[in-house]
């Protein structure tokens, strides 16, 4: 039997030492940690993120500075509306939610981002300090990935990484990060020749493909670590009724790989609940910092 990679717990735990750090810092600070989850339009999918992460934020005591615009919003104020969140001296963490509506460019309001507010480690400037092993706010997801992997206890010093995907959302970050922990890593795309060729040689096997089930027993090798990304709702099965949500599934084939794989993470239940976490990670060592108070009980979920 694999090792369930149990995203939900560990989340909780991370939580506690949250509450553990604001408690701490409280006082000195004078207020709160701040997020602002910024929405614009209507996505539906985006509206139960959102509403997600300002659970998660009310558990832990970050106040939600959010907005939400209407879908027609101008790209100048949007803009004007970053550049305000940016100098709030009440916000300490910035996200704008993705995907935008049609018209509105993601590359330049991303960029307005305040680099050190960035709750999501999205911003060039933050990708540029990962790849320079300097501190500043991570990828969540990856980062996820990584606070998964520890307290598990995966060694990755030496061992063979692979990642599938390449995305500057995914793939990219987590590839560096598995390098700086000393893993030998390889990055697998759509233009991959003999993927299943190239993900058994793994130790450690990332999938962050989007292309649901496609990670099979034939990719992997036996006692490898795999980390599924992957996160999709299927069609409801017939007879199931109209108003029947799909299960969810992730990148890889669970029934077919665990019983092959030394630790694998669940979808859902695995990286979904991390990323949340890391935003929150992020939010609070950006709190920390302001305030000059003590992020060494974080840094462990930083590197
Ligand atoms: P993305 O931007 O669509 O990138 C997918 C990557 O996978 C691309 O680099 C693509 O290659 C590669 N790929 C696609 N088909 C492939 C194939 N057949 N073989 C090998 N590589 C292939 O997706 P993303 O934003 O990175 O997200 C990936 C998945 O993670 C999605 O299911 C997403 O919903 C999920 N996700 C989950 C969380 C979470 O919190 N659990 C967070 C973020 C994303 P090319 O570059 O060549 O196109």
């Amino acid at each position: 039997m694999a090792t369930l990679l149990d995203g939900r717990a560990l989340a909780a735990t991370i939580e506690e030492r949250l509450i553990a750090v604001i408690g701490a810092g409280l006082a000195a600070a004078g207020r709160p940690p701040g997020l602002a989850v910024l929405r614009v339009g209507d996505d539906p999918a985006s509206g139960v993120y959102v509403a997600n992460k300002e659970k998660a934020c009310a558990r832990i005591g970050i106040r939600s500075l959010g907005a939400h615009l209407p879908g027609d919003t101008p790209a100048e104020q949007v803009l004007a509306r970053i550049h305000a969140l940016n100098s709030d001296p009440a916000v300490d963490g910035i996200l704008l939610q993705l995907p935008l509506p049609h018209g509105l460019e993601e590359g330049p309001l991303l960029a307005a981002i305040d680099p050190d507010k960035d709750a999501d480690g999205l911003h060039t400037l933050n990708l540029g300090r990962l790849l320079k092993g300097e501190a500043g706010p991570r990828s969540c997801t990856p980062a996820g990935v990584m606070a998964l992997l520890a307290a598990a206890g995966v060694e990755l010093s030496g061992r063979r990484a692979v990642v599938v995907g390449r995305s500057i959302l995914v793939g990219q970050p987590m590839a560096l990060m598995l390098q700086a922990a000393d893993a030998t890593v390889s990055v697998a795309h759509s233009r991959t020749s003999d993927l299943a060729a190239l993900t058994r040689q793994a130790e450690v096997l990332v999938v962050a493909a989007g292309r649901p089930r496609m990670i099979g027993a034939e990719h992997v090798q036996p006692g490898a670590v795999v980390v599924d990304v992957g996160i999709h709702r299927l069609d409801p099965e017939p007879g199931e009724g109209p108003a029947a949500r799909g299960k969810l599934c992730g990148d890889v084939r669970f029934e077919e790989v665990e019983p092959l794989a030394s630790a694998i993470s669940p979808v859902p239940g695995g990286v979904g609940p991390m990323t949340v976490t890391m935003l929150l990670v992020n939010t609070v060592t950006a709190w920390c910092r302001r305030h000059r108070l003590p992020t060494d009980a974080l840094t462990d979920l930083q590197r």
